[in-house]
């Protein structure tokens, strides 16, 4: 690889930069391979992969090669998310601040795909998570993340930063994993070394102040701001905590790690940096500050979400056995639950955000039947009893790729299991096997591979 002629004399005085072993690791090794196990499903594992652990987060594996991920149906069933070894260092952040039953608001505020907003929602067993991106297009790609993994306790939603920010002083803990100039992935992605430049550096810099700035608002009074990069430029780490410091009235809060993991503590308290030739991870920077500043909390006007008729609710609530704990409503012609303990919190939020999804699908009405949601299964698989069929992998695959399929199955509705994951819902609807595995997630398999 070819880094750019300017990047490596930016990164002089960098606290943790050595010029030599940083050109070395992006000229002779490759990227390492990694995942982190979603603690909700443990699945059986016989794939013959080589996992060893990543220090400093529980659930993170690392692999001694690169799999065909999209082969592995226990991907699909959210059995766990490729992720970088290094941005699993949230994970100890979140360790050492919070307890997993705190009951908090958190916001990822830059959220899609969805890698940091799945492990928050691994971690936190009782929080409300607003995952929002402010991008359109990525949107889909943050939901299904979250469908897959199982997140009862989330709100997706599709506003920009200025629009988070009204919801003045709500959130406990806020995730920004800002845009960057991704100089921390030129060993994985080449189009990063291509489009690094400066200015860029200058842009992206601008870029995360002005993300700072428009959200801060939202966070309350004494609560944590996990401020992230992939960059290595000081331009869009150090000096974007400086300025937190400095104009924010944020202050640098002291976490503890383990001197034997290769981070590197930079110039404020709980800020560090992750570089390739000292650790197995790519590029990656995080700094952990505490608000000072007072603020007014919101006081927004709630907005009602679509109710669920008596008839109707009788239906599902016979079909799903349906918890107190719950509260029904209705999205998109979808009935879908959200926890009650966090329902006001939802319907505040509907006020003045644009709510792209929230809670459980439970299923759609059709006729006298319901059809269970694909989120259903993801979330909860047979917690009432349905049907199941456990499945090889060569079924899984063409019950991913929605490919004819060929299972004795009772009538009515069946979940398949693989490993001990359920991938998704088929119905044997008497004279033919119908496939509902969502078409839009379909995977594709080359024929003959
Ligand atoms: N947190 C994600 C994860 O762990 O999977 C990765 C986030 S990625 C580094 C940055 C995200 O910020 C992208 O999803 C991008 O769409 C979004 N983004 C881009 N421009 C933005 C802006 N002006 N304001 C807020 N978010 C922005």
């Amino acid at each position: 690889m070819q880094l750019p002629t300017e990047f490596i004399p930016s990164l002089r005085g960098v606290p943790g930069f050595d010029a030599e072993a940083f050109i070395a690791v992006h000229t002779d090794s490759t990227p390492v391979t990694s995942l982190r196990l979603n603690p909700m499903k443990p699945a059986k594992w016989e794939q013959g992969w080589n996992l060893s652990q990543v220090p400093w987060c529980e659930e993170g594996r690392y692999l001694s090669q690169r799999p065909s991920f999209t082969l592995d149906p226990l991907m699909h069933a959210g059995a766990y998310y490729v992720q970088e070894a290094s941005s699993m260092f949230i994970r100890h952040i979140l360790e050492k601040l919070f307890q997993p039953e705190a009951k908090i608001n958190i916001v990822d505020v830059c959220a899609a795909p969805g890698g940091k907003a799945t492990l928050l929602a691994a971690y936190f067993q009782q929080a409300l998570l607003v995952a929002n991106e402010v991008i359109k297009s990525r949107v889909p790609i943050l939901e299904e993340n979250l469908i897959k993994w199982g997140t009862p306790n989330t709100i997706v939603t599709n506003n920009d930063p200025a629009q988070l920010g009204r919801v003045q002083g709500f959130f406990d803990l806020m995730l920004v994993d800002a845009p960057c100039s991704g100089s921390g992935l030129f060993r994985k992605d080449p189009l990063a070394v291509s489009e690094w430049s400066k200015e860029q550096v200058a842009l992206c810099g601008r870029r995360q102040e002005r993300i700072l700035s428009d959200v801060l608002p939202a966070l309350r009074e004494g609560g944590i701001l996990i401020y992230a990069t992939c960059s290595f430029s000081p331009e869009e780490d150090e000096d974007i905590t400086r300025w937190l410091i400095d104009e924010m009235d944020m202050e640098a809060i002291h976490l503890e790690i383990n001197a034997e993991w290769g981070i590197v503590n930079s110039q404020f308290p709980g800020c560090f940096r992750f570089f390739p030739d000292r650790l197995q991870g790519e590029g990656f920077y995080v700094a952990v500050l505490r608000k000072k500043a007072p603020v007014d909390f919101f006081s927004g006007r709630e907005a009602g979400l679509e109710k669920v008729n008596s008839l109707k609710s009788q239906l599902f609530s016979n079909v799903f056995g349906l918890e107190s704990n719950h509260h029904l409503f209705q999205q998109s012609g979808a009935v879908r639950i959200f926890p009650e303990q966090h329902w006001p919190a939802l319907c505040l939020l509907a006020g003045c955000l644009y709510i792209k999804r929230a809670g459980i699908e439970l299923g759609q009405e059709k006729g006298k039947d319901v059809v269970p949601s694909h989120e259903w299964a993801m979330m909860w698989g047979n917690k009432l009893g349905w049907p199941t069929l456990r499945i090889g992998k060569e079924e899984a695959l063409a019950y991913l790729g929605r490919q004819p399929l060929q299972l004795s199955l009772e009538k009515g509705w069946s979940l398949l299991n693989y490993n001990e994951c359920f991938l998704g819902w088929v119905k044997n609807a008497g004279s033919r096997l119908n496939n509902y595995y969502p078409s839009e997630w379909r995977i594709r398999l080359l024929s003959g591979g």
